[in-house]
């Protein structure tokens, strides 16, 4: 199927091209081996010499289906599915740094993500320097070092709202020669398409608008084709030099484009698991049919929620990009010109108790950790996710103690509002 249709088109039939007599629906491939008839068939399976279905750890129809639609959404050219979007932001960075290695990554991001780097990662011998995404670029340039490997950032920050300015970000990471990882969780390809702006990779936790019903946790990375890592072979030994895991195969040689993915597939998938279940997969292409129909509500919605925060005198503050005013308002309007998600942030006066009296009362709007799916959601921080932080502690982290976050849903914004307005009046 064409990649240049609408990503309308794409959403409802990329991926799963049924030929004759085959299933119209994507079927779910719920078998963890394929058959061959000669041992030898498989052999060059195993030496990457033919592509091929063999071990679901590997690939899986199902997987790649949905794959390719979420490929050809971002505009990629190749893409692979992960347990989940923490899976996919680790193998991002993982198939191109080792022990000895640097990132570079935007401060304000998911806080599973943000561990990741500064935790996780420096045990395995990789070192993480945060940067203020807003700060200049002389200023950003300061934190690159020769073995710097890759800059990240998320399009917009969760729970921050903060929208990337992509386009210095790829200046900034192809001044340096390094590929620029856009984590587009909640943007979407509806909303935004980061490839157009530079980005070289693309992540997602699929569990948040992609799948869009709070049913499948899962995630994906997707390959713009366009980084040539041939241009830095010294910096990218992995893809530019022989592995002797696949008899002196290099990935650059054999594989193009593809290069990063096979790689990602063949060595980390392989050795670390993480795969995405081909049942999740099929939930997830399910949310991705109407990911397109969704998107422009949730965002149509959390403005009208937004506006009538705004102008209510419970309220002390409001934290949309789309609201005139908001420090993000202009990088919005360029990037995000549809809207940018569901997800906003407001505090209330009074501070940390009204904001616990406030959500108790809510009836519409459930309290829950997961944030972007069709039901709408709320959640307080300094109560939840840091419950152990001191305010003075929570300010530290840029967390105000009455900041409420809230995931709008697709409902009818009318019956938010008024779910809203009856929980500020208790
Ligand atoms: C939720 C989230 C993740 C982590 O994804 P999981 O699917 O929960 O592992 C990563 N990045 C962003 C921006 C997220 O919102």
């Amino acid at each position: 199927m064409s990649n240049s249709f609408k990503p309308a088109t794409l959403c409802v039939q990329g991926g799963w091209q049924p030929k004759k007599g085959e299933p119209r629906v994507l079927p779910i491939y719920q078998s963890t081996t394929f058959k061959y008839e000669t041992s030898e068939q498989m052999a060059k399976l195993f030496d990457l010499e033919e592509s091929g279905y063999f071990y679901t750890r590997l690939q899986n129809p199902t997987n790649d289906a949905v794959a390719s639609k979420i490929a050809a959404l971002e505009g990629g050219v190749a893409a692979m599915l992960t347990s989940s979007g923490q899976a996919a932001n680790f193998f991002a960075c993982f198939n191109i740094c080792e022990a000895g290695d640097h990132i570079v990554s935007a401060t304000g991001i998911y806080g599973g993500t943000y561990n990741l780097l500064s935790v996780t990662l420096k045990k395995l011998g990789i070192e993480c320097t945060f940067i203020d995404q807003d700060a200049s670029e002389e200023e950003i340039s300061k934190a690159f070092r020769p073995n710097t490997k890759l800059l990240f950032g998320e399009m917009i920050s969760n729970p921050g709202v903060m929208v990337l300015d992509i386009e210095k970000f790829a200046h900034i990471a192809h001044k340096h020669g390094v590929p620029l990882i856009v984590d587009n969780t909640f943007a979407t390809p509806i909303n935004c398409r980061p490839f157009e702006w530079g980005a070289d990779i693309v992540t997602h936790s699929t569990t948040k608008y992609m799948d869009g019903h709070a049913t499948a946790v899962g995630g994906c990375i997707v390959d713009s084709g366009n980084f040539d890592w041939e241009a830095h072979a010294d910096k990218y030994p992995g893809l530019c030099q022989p592995d002797e895991s696949y008899h002196g195969l290099t990935y650059t040689k054999t594989f193009g484009k593809m290069a990063y993915i096979t790689k990602a597939t063949s060595q980390l998938m392989r050795d670390l698991g993480s795969i995405q279940s081909p049942q999740n997969a099929f939930l997830l292409n399910l949310g991705l049919e109407t990911l397109h129909l969704r998107m422009p509500q949730h965002c149509k919605n959390a403005l009208a929620v937004a506006k009538w925060l705004q102008n209510c005198d419970k309220v002390a503050w409001v934290n949309y990009p789309d609201l005139e005013g908001n420090k993000y308002y202009e990088l919005t309007k360029k990037y995000l010109p549809n809207g940018s998600c569901g997800v906003l942030s407001f505090g209330l006066k009074g501070g940390r108790d009204v904001s616990i009296k406030f959500m108790d009362s809510l009836k519409l709007a459930a309290i829950v950790t997961h944030v972007a799916d069709a039901r709408t959601c709320v959640l307080h921080p300094a109560s939840h996710t840091h419950r152990q932080l001191t305010d003075e502690q929570l300010k530290e982290a840029g967390i105000a103690p009455d900041l409420i976050r809230f995931s709008v849903g697709i409902e009818s914004a009318d019956d938010i509002i008024a779910d809203i307005e009856q929980a500020l009046n208790q």
